[in-house]
């Protein structure tokens, strides 16, 4: 394990997409994003994606420095075509219309379409409540076929991630944002690289037989080299049952299917759509009651009394602030193999020696 001091990892990172074509200000927003998925504990959204976007770079899957359209514009309502432009850039570009519009309207509507990668949906959700907005989001991965339905043992589905978000006043928001699937891909990513193992039956080989094993999902591979959901036997497990699943099957038509991007099928370019709904609370709750009744409702959750082995119970976004906290003091701690695959994209792309050993200073 290698331990990377946030601002070194994310100076590392923006190096790495500036040799990649990125102008510096790309750069350093997808080093950004992806460092604050570790640092926020979801590794599978970090910088372990930093080989697999400079190979979609190069076979042209995402487009470095494209400029997001609008393409339909109504006072509460646009559809934004992200033109697959790095999810980074443009994913931003789709929330900021969206609280532009929430501004005027008190609730509004973003369809975004042919989005590169969006990663965290975290960041989105918190960039609205950053703004005071209540916010809330339907995404699928057209193309990223890996998940498999309720009572099925193939891939139909993409991890659809579903999120919500909630400002709070003078507090960090409270966000609810995870897959669809009983794990994000990003997961079976991290297990195959070292990293935490599988949740037992986290995957379905083609005979149903459950695993944890990531070559299930991948077929064989070595430590450092690709991973491709394609080549393996099996899939994913949809979360929550038949509950889990139906979510999954609403995030792509509404994600998928109503922006535009498409829901998921095999053999096509990798896109993000991202259905967002923005409400401000101060237009609905005239009383200011929203926050007060907020405190008091987490308080008592909070409150439950543990199951054995469980020190508190919790709510949504308290595990991400917790990891937040120790991370940014600490460093971002990264398994070996993650690094070694990190590091041989950088060599690739040509950043310097000294830019690589700067990173671990
Ligand atoms: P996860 O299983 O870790 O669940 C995270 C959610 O559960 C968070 O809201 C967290 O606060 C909450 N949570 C976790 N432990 C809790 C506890 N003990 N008590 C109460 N709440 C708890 O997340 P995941 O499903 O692995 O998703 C990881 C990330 O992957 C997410 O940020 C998601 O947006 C992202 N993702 C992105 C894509 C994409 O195509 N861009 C696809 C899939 C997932």
């Amino acid at each position: 394990m290698v331990t990377i001091k946030v601002n070194n990892l994310i100076d590392f990172v923006a190096d790495v997409f500036s040799h990649a074509e990125s102008s510096p200000e790309e750069a350093r927003r997808i080093a950004t994003y992806l460092t604050t998925a570790n640092l926020t504990g979801h590794d599978s959204h970090g910088v372990i994606r930093v080989p697999v976007y400079v190979r979609w770079k190069k076979t042209g899957n995402v487009v470095p420095n494209q400029t997001a359209e609008i393409v339909v514009d109504t006072p509460s309502l646009a559809v934004v075509d992200g033109r697959f432009g790095y999810g980074q850039t443009v994913a931003p570009f789709a929330v900021k219309t969206g609280i532009e519009k929430c501004r005027k309207a008190g609730l509004a509507a973003v369809a975004l379409r042919n989005a590169g990668h969006i990663g965290r949906i975290g960041d989105w959700a918190e960039m609205a409540a950053a703004e005071g907005l209540v916010s809330v989001h339907f995404v699928n991965a057209a193309g990223s076929l890996l998940v498999a339905p309720f009572g099925g043992v193939e891939k139909r589905l993409s991890t659809a991630p579903y999120c919500v978000g909630i400002p709070r006043a003078g507090q960090d928001p409270i966000v609810l944002d995870f897959a669809t699937s009983i794990v994000a891909e990003g997961k079976v990513l991290v297990a195959s690289r070292g990293g935490k193992k599988l949740p037992n039956g986290a995957l379905i080989d083609a005979d149903g037989t459950l695993s944890e094993e990531p070559s299930v999902l991948y077929g064989p591979y070595t430590p450092d080299g690709p991973r491709d959901h394609t080549r393996g036997t099996g899939a994913i497990r949809a979360f929550g049952e038949h509950k889990g699943s139906g979510l999954a099957f609403i995030c792509e038509l509404l994600g998928g299917a109503l922006t535009g991007t498409g829901a998921t099928s095999g053999g096509r370019r990798f896109a993000n759509g991202m259905l967002s709904f923005y409400i401000d609370p101060k237009v609905v709750d005239t009383s200011n009651y929203f926050d007060g009744e907020i405190t008091r409702y987490a308080d008592f959750i909070r409150a439950t009394k543990p199951v054995a082995g469980v020190d508190q119970v919790l709510i949504p976004g308290d595990p991400e602030r917790k990891t937040r906290t120790e991370r940014t003091a600490n460093g971002v701690p990264l398994p070996d193999d993650t690094w070694a695959a990190i590091v041989n994209t950088a060599r690739e792309v040509g950043v310097s020696e000294v830019s690589i050993q700067r990173a671990t200073s």
